[in-house]
C-alpha cells in the first residue's frame, strides 16, 4: 500500500518549463510557501525554444540575470528574405530590420532553452530554499469554490504521486528516429505524440509510489501544451491544426550559404524554410517536410520522420549552395497548430499560463517569451496576495491582461506560418512573397517584441482619456511597458537601466519625475509631497509588509532632470533618500537625468523620450512586473493613495 502524506501551502505550480519557473520567482521573491513539481526527471538541456525577445529580457534584467544570457546568447536582429534568381541561383532580396531597434537596451537573441532555464533556476535558489521537485506527477484535482472568498482557506486539494526511475526516464526518450540513439530529439515533447500523463499515472499505480494529498490556497498550471491541469478543469483549447509537418534541427553546419550566420528565410519552388544562427557555432533549420493527407482522415505515422529527410530538406532548399553538417544537437517535427483556450482561470483561485493555454507554430519564436511572460504576470500577483500584503482582486486582472496577448499571438502565427506555406503567394512572384513576409513582421513587430502589450483599465491600470499617457508625460502610458532609460546615478555618479534599477523584488515602484530642482517654485513642490509622503498615513507607511522581505510594498525613487553636477544628494528631503541606522543612507534612491561622457547610452533624453515636462515632471507608479498602472502630477497624492488603496491591504 502507498504511504500517504498530507501537506498545506499558499500555492502549487504544475510544470516546471518557461511559464512555471517563473511563476516560482515571484513565490521565491515573495517568500510564500510554494511548491513546483515536474514530472520529468531533469530539466531541458537540449532544443526546444531559442529565442528571447526584447521585453523577456528586460525582465530578466529586473530579475538580475540578464547579463548572463548576454554573455552566452547570440545576438541576431535583422531578418534577410532568400529567393530564386536567374539561371538556378538564390539571391537575397531584402533585409529587414525592426524599426524601433533602439526603443530597448536589448535585442532579440538566441540561447538554447536549457540555458534560460538554469538562469532562472539559480536566481530562484538565491532568493529561496524554493526547489523543483521532480519526477512526481499530479493525478487528482479537487477544487472547492465555496471556500474561494475565505483567504484562510485552502480550496484547492490535489494528489501527488512520486514516479519511479523507470517512468521518469519514459519522459524523455534519445534517438534519431533511425535506429541510432545518438542524437537527443524532441519528439517525445513534440505536438505529434499525444502526452503521457495518463499512461504515467496509471503505470505508477501498480507500485509503492509515494503519494501526498496537497492543500492549496492557489495553483498555477503550467503544464504544457496537453496540460493535465487543463482538462481536469474541462477548459478547452479551441482551434485547429494544420495538414503541415515542420522538421527542426539545431546543428553545426558545413556550407557556402553567404547568411548561415544571419536569420534568414529561403524560398525555392520546393518551399520555404527558416535559418536561426545560434551561440556555440550552432545553427537552427525549420523545414517543411510532410503533408498531411487530409483525405485518409489526417492520420501521420511520426516514425517515417528521420534525422536525414530533414537533411535533404534543407539541402534541396538551399541548392545550388552546398549543406552538409557532423555535429547535430538535437532534432525535432512537429505540426502546425493554433489553438487558446476560451479562458485562462478557474474562479479565483486557480490559473492556467504558457502553451497549457495557447499553442501555436515555433517558427514565430515567441511561445516561451508569451509563456514566460503569463508566469510572470500571474506570478506577482499571487506571491502578494498569498503573502498577505494585496487584494485577492488583482487576481482577476490576470485573465483580460494575458488573454487578449494570446489572441494576437495566435494572429500573428496565422499570418507568419501562411507566408511560409502558401501557395498563392508562390505563384504571385517571389518579390511579391518577400514584402508579404516583411509586411507581416512590421504589423506584429511591436506586439512581438513586447514593446506594446494593451493592458486594459482595471484596478492596476488607471486609465487616461485616448491611447497616451496623461498631459504631464505623453509616453508614459498606464497599462504599457516602462519604457527602459539609462540614468545617471547622483550620490555615484555611475549609470543604470531603469530595467535593473526596478528590481523585480515583489515591490511597486513610486518614480517621482522630480524636474528640475534648480527652479525655487519646483523645490516647494517636491517638498509638499515629500511632506505628504513622510506623513503618519502615506501610501509608504499603511500598507501590510511583504513578510519576512520587506516593511513596505512601495519603494520610492526619484530621477530629476537638471544637470547632474548642478545638484547634491542631500539637497533632497530626507524621505526621498532615507537613513537606515546600519547601512547609511541609501544612495540608490536619487537618479539624474543627464549626459554622461564615459556611457554614451547615458544621454540626458530620458524625460524627452517619455514626454515628460522637464521643469514640472511626473509621478508615476510602476507595477511590480514593470508596466505603467497610474501616472499623475506632484498635487495628486490623493489620487495615488487611492489607486493603492484598491490594490494593497491596510496594515
Ligand atoms: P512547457 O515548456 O511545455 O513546460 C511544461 C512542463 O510541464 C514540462 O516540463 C512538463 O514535463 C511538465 N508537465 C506536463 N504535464 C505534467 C503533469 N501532469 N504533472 C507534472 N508536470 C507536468 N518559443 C519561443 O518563445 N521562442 C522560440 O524560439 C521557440 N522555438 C521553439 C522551437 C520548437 C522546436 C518548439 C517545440 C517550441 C518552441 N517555442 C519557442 C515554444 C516554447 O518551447 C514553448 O512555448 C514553451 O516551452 C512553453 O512553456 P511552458 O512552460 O508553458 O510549457
Amino acid at each position: 500500500e502507498a504511504k500517504t502524506f498530507k501537506s498545506h501551502i499558499d500555492a502549487l505550480i504544475i510544470g516546471a518549463g518557461p511559464s512555471g519557473l517563473m511563476a516560482a520567482y515571484w513565490m521565491a521573491r515573495c517568500g510564500i510557501k510554494a511548491r513546483i513539481i515536474d514530472k520529468r526527471g531533469t530539466k531541458v538541456f537540449t532544443g526546444q525554444a531559442d529565442g528571447l525577445r526584447s521585453r523577456t529580457l528586460e525582465l530578466f534584467d529586473s530579475m538580475g540575470i540578464q547579463h548572463r544570457i548576454l554573455h552566452e546568447g547570440h545576438i541576431a536582429v535583422e531578418v534577410n528574405f532568400w529567393v530564386p534568381g536567374k539561371n538556378g541561383t538564390l539571391i537575397r532580396q531584402g533585409t529587414h530590420t525592426p524599426a524601433k531597434v533602439n526603443e530597448s537596451p536589448y535585442h532579440s537573441t538566441l540561447l538554447n532553452q536549457g540555458r534560460i532555464e538554469r538562469f532562472i533556476l539559480d536566481s530562484i535558489r538565491q532568493h529561496s530554499k524554493l526547489e523543483v521537485e521532480r519526477g512526481i506527477i499530479a493525478e487528482s484535482l479537487e477544487y472547492d469554490e465555496n471556500l474561494e472568498d475565505d483567504p484562510t482557506a485552502y480550496p484547492i486539494t490535489v494528489q501527488l504521486r512520486t514516479l519511479d526511475g523507470d517512468e521518469v526516464k519514459l519522459t524523455g526518450s534519445p534517438g534519431n528516429g533511425d535506429g541510432s540513439t545518438t542524437v537527443h530529439n524532441g519528439l517525445d515533447r513534440s505536438n505529434l505524440l499525444v502526452d503521457d500523463w495518463d499512461d504515467l499515472i496509471q503505470r505508477s499505480r501498480s507500485h509503492q509510489a509515494k503519494v501526498e494529498i496537497v492543500k492549496a490556497k492557489y495553483l498555477i498550471g503550467c503544464d504544457g501544451a496537453h496540460s493535465w491541469t487543463r482538462k481536469q478543469l474541462n477548459i478547452p483549447l479551441e482551434g485547429s491544426s494544420t495538414d503541415h509537418i515542420w522538421g527542426v534541427m539545431d546543428i553545426i553546419p558545413i556550407t557556402d550559404f553567404p547568411d548561415i550566420r544571419r536569420i534568414s528565410t529561403v524560398t525555392n519552388v520546393s518551399g520555404t524554410m527558416l535559418v536561426i544562427p545560434r551561440e556555440r557555432h550552432l545553427v537552427r533549420l525549420y523545414v517543411p517536410v510532410h503533408v498531411v493527407d487530409t483525405a485518409t482522415g489526417g492520420q501521420f505515422d511520426r516514425s517515417t520522420i528521420t534525422l536525414d529527410m530533414i537533411r535533404k530538406r534543407v539541402q534541396n532548399i538551399l541548392s545550388p549552395y552546398s549543406f552538409e553538417f557532423r555535429i547535430c544537437d538535437w532534432w525535432t517535427a512537429y505540426r502546425v497548430a493554433q489553438r487558446i483556450a476560451p479562458t485562462f482561470s478557474k474562479g479565483s483561485r486557480i490559473f492556467l499560463a504558457g502553451d497549457a493555454v495557447h499553442t501555436h507554430s515555433p517558427k514565430v519564436g515567441l511561445g516561451m517569451n508569451i509563456s514566460m511572460q503569463d508566469g510572470f504576470n500571474i506570478g506577482w500577483k499571487i506571491g502578494l496576495v498569498a503573502a498577505g500584503t494585496a487584494h485577492p482582486s488583482i487576481l482577476e486582472t490576470y485573465n483580460p491582461e494575458r488573454h487578449r496577448l494570446a489572441e494576437m499571438l495566435l494572429e500573428f502565427d496565422r499570418h507568419w506560418s501562411k507566408s511560409f506555406t502558401d501557395d498563392k503567394l508562390h505563384a504571385v512572384g517571389t518579390s511579391e512573397k518577400t514584402k508579404s513576409m516583411i509586411q507581416v513582421v512590421e504589423m506584429f513587430e511591436d506586439f512581438a517584441d513586447g514593446l506594446k502589450v494593451f493592458y486594459g483599465a482595471s484596478l492596476l491600470v488607471w486609465k487616461n482619456d485616448g491611447e497616451d499617457g496623461p498631459a504631464v508625460a505623453r509616453r508614459l502610458i498606464p497599462g504599457e511597458r516602462f519604457p527602459p532609460a539609462k540614468l545617471r546615478n547622483q550620490a555615484e555618479g555611475r549609470t543604470e537601466w531603469t530595467t535593473r534599477l526596478l528590481e523585480s523584488d515583489g515591490r511597486f515602484h513610486v518614480v517621482l519625475l522630480a524636474g528640475d530642482v534648480r527652479v525655487e517654485a519646483q523645490r516647494r513642490r517636491i517638498e509638499r509631497l515629500s511632506c505628504f509622503l513622510a506623513g503618519q498615513d502615506s501610501c509608504l507607511t499603511r500598507y501590510a509588509s511583504i513578510p519576512g522581505r520587506f516593511h513596505s510594498p512601495i519603494l520610492l525613487v526619484t530621477i530629476h532632470s537638471a544637470p547632474w553636477r548642478e545638484a547634491e544628494f542631500f539637497q533632497f528631503p530626507d524621505v526621498l533618500r532615507p537613513l537606515d541606522p546600519v547601512m547609511g543612507w541609501d544612495y540608490s534612491r536619487i537618479w539624474c537625468d543627464d549626459v554622461c561622457i564615459w556611457d554614451r547610452e547615458c544621454d540626458g533624453q530620458t524625460y524627452a523620450k517619455w514626454a515628460a515636462d522637464r521643469t514640472r515632471g511626473a509621478v508615476v507608479v510602476v507595477r511590480p512586473d514593470q508596466y505603467i498602472g497610474w501616472v499623475g502630477e506632484l498635487e495628486d497624492a490623493d489620487a495615488l493613495t487611492r489607486y493603492f488603496d484598491g490594490v494593497l491591504l491596510k496594515k
